[in-house]
Order: C-alpha cells, then structure tokens, then sequence
C-alpha cells in the first residue's frame, strides 16, 4: 500500500536518535492536541520569500549577501506539495514537500534553498540533520521533476538582529511602531540524496507496517507519562 510522507516529516527519521514511536504516532495519528506554530514564522518566510524575487525582479541579480549562491539565471516558482512529489519503486513511499526557492544558475543547474528563521547553531546538530534530510529529499524529488541536475543546496538563516547597535538606530523605529532587521548567513548543504534518502524510506515503510507504537525510549517521561495518563483515564480513579 502507497504511504506519503512530507519531507519535513522524512527529516524526523533522520536524526542520530531518531524516535520511532514519534515517528509511529505521527503516521497513524493524524489529529494530535496540541499542535501549534506559532504563525509569525510562516509571516517572516513569505516576507522574506516574496522580498528577495521582489529585488530580483527588478535588478536581476540578487542582492549582494546572498551572492554567494552563484550566479543566479532565473528563480523558478516551487511547485506545490501535489504537484513536487516522487515514490520510490523500491518501498512504494511517496515524498512531497514545497521547496522555499529553487534557483537556475547560469551554468544550466538547479540550486534549491530553504530559508530558516533563526540564529544559526552549529551545535545544534539535530535540527541541522533533519535540515538536511529535508533538502536532499527536495533535490531527490526535484531531479524527477524536471529541475535536473540538482548542484547546490543550502539553508539560508535569516538572524534577527537585536544587537545594541540596532536597537539603538534610529532606523529601528518608524512612523507606525519598530523595524526589526534580519541578517542572512548561508549555510550549505552536503548534496547526497542517492544515499540518504533511500534507507530513510525503508525506515518508513517499516514504521508504517507496525500495528502498534514500538516502545518509547529510555530517557523520554513524557511517553511514560502519557500511558500513565491512559491507564487512570481507562481504569478510573480510586
Ligand atoms: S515523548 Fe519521547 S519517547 Fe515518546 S514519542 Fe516523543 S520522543 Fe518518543
């Protein structure tokens, strides 16, 4: 039977510690409580999306921090999630997803971005793993959807600035409240997605066939808790 996976999802099978029994509930449990983002993140993605082809349409280059993306032909508009998606023949696992940017250099080839609102950690290696699983699955899809070959990926992080020096600049403050500024720091993305992705669909495909979650791991209370909570739920109170 056909499973369909988003590519941030895919990324949650990424990690060195994946959770399969997250990994597991998010499958087979589609209407989780207490699931929210916060929607001034999706606000900032699109004003920054939406300002950069903006300064594109009307100088035809990018501006000058981002130059480091190469020499940029065209941008090409991502493709919706029904329309940019690929199954794997071999675990019958489809991906979808929405790329932020996809970019045609000059020299022929695709460059796909994703733009991240946040300061960017070296340290934080979960996230920056699951990032990478999330572009390579993008440049895996995209290389069957007629954006081939797919040379360059990278995470571009736009980083509030709330350094005393901007807070401080008369800039930051216009006739109708505060201008809040952003820096952008491109990060790139090892492009590998022959190999990372086919053994995270395997993964899936095994998640999917479990009929029941596989145990919470060691560390984790809030598993422990929840089937506490189940227990007195199902038995009552005495
Ligand atoms: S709470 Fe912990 S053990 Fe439970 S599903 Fe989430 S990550 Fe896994």
């Amino acid at each position: 039977m056909p499973v369909s996976i988003s590519a941030t999802e895919l990324a949650n099978y990424a990690s060195r510690y994946p959770c399969l029994r997250c990994a597991w509930i998010k499958m087979h449990v589609k209407d989780l409580p207490y699931q929210s983002f916060p929607a001034i993140f999706s606000t900032i993605d699109s004003f920054t999306k939406n300002s950069i082809k903006a300064y594109f349409d009307t100088h035809k280059k990018l501006p000058d921090w981002l130059s480091d993306l190469g020499e940029i032909h065209s941008f090409i508009k991502p493709p919706g999630w029904r329309k940019f998606f690929r199954i794997d023949d071999n675990t019958e696992v489809s991906v979808r997803g929405e790329a932020d940017a996809i970019f045609k250099l000059n020299d022929g080839a695709y460059h796909i971005a994703d733009y991240k609102t946040s300061k960017y950690n070296p340290e934080r290696t979960y996230a920056l793993d699951s990032y990478e699983v999330q572009l390579n699955a993008y440049a895996w899809i995209a290389e069957l959807a007629g954006f081939s070959p797919v040379n360059k990926l990278s995470l571009i992080f736009m980083e509030p600035d709330n350094s005393r020096e901007s807070v401080e600049n008369v800039n930051s403050f216009s006739s109708q409240g505060l201008n809040l500024g952003f820096v952008a720091r491109i990060v790139p993305v090892k492009r590998h997605p022959e190999n990372l992705i086919p053994p995270l669909l395997e993964k899936v495909r095994a998640v999917y066939e479990m009929k029941t979650p596989p145990a919470p791991r060691g560390r984790c209370r809030e598993c422990r808790n929840l089937d506490n909570l189940i227990v007195r739920i199902a038995t009552g109170i005495d």
